[in-house]
């Protein structure tokens, strides 16, 4: 479903050139759960966002769906974006004067859906991540735990293949963590494929694969068979 081939990729900084992946060769089955972990620096950011068609790269060739994603516009990366693809971050990215229900319906207002629809799909699927109740409330009245399943719910509404998650527990205590984990893992469940980045072996532990980057390479990427949800 995802396929990298010796994806290189570098920022330029004034006159100078920092080469951040060098050479990734990865495959993402669809329906996998994989985890990148590396230390900050070592370019799994850089790697998703090119994952998410949020950012090109240099050489190589990922195909998404079988389809070579290269020198593509900037329209036509929004329009595989929210055709098949979610995302999530370690900030949540909610809209803090909008309701709960508001933010999980947003993608829909941009997919020019009816409002009455848009509304009864962002109550199904705050009812999914637990939060049916809250759907009223302010991001600022939630805590950090349900704002990450808020930013799930909407990742999820558009129905994307794919889910994309930066850090998403980067800012949670660990118990919180693993709830917002748990979400995860039942959408997984659910046949969504999902690619995560996170710092915390905890985290990782609940992914059937684990790759881990070193200095813009691939290291080791293993499976794991007792994450199997
Ligand atoms: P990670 O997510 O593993 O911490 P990143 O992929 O964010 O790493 O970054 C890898 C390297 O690229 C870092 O040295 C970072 O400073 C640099 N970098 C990331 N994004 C940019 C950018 N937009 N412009 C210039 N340098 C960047
Ligand atoms: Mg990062």
């Amino acid at each position: 479903m995802l396929r990298l081939e010796k994806i290189h990729k570098s920022y330029t900084i004034g006159k100078n050139a920092l080469h951040v992946l060098k050479g990734i060769d990865l495959t993402i089955e669809e329906g996998e759960l994989a985890a990148i972990m590396g230390s900050s620096g070592s370019g799994k950011s850089t790697l998703l966002n090119i994952l998410g068609l949020l950012d090109d790269y240099d050489s190589g060739e990922y195909h998404l769906d079988g389809r070579l994603m290269k020198g593509l516009s900037e329209t036509r990366a929004a329009i595989y974006r929210s055709q098949s693809l979610g995302f999530v971050f370690q900030s949540f990215n909610l809209i803090p004067f909008k309701t709960a229900a508001e933010n999980v319906a947003l993608p829909l207002y941009y997919q020019k859906v009816r409002r009455k629809k848009r509304n009864k799909l962002a109550r199904e699927y705050l009812e999914k991540v637990g939060l049916l109740e809250w759907a009223d409330h302010l991001p600022t009245e939630l805590s950090g735990g349900q704002m990450q399943r808020v930013a799930i719910a909407r990742a999820l509404i558009s129905r994307p293949k794919v889910i994309f998650a930066d850090e998403p527990t980067g800012a949670l205590d660990s118990t919180t963590s693993l709830e917002v984990m748990d979400v995860l893992q039942a959408i997984n469940a659910e046949g969504v494929t999902m690619v995560i980045v996170t710092h915390e072996h905890d985290i990782a532990g609940m992914c059937g694969r684990v790759i881990h980057l070193n200095d813009g390479m691939i290291e080791t990427d293993e499976r794991n068979a007792a994450a199997a949800a």
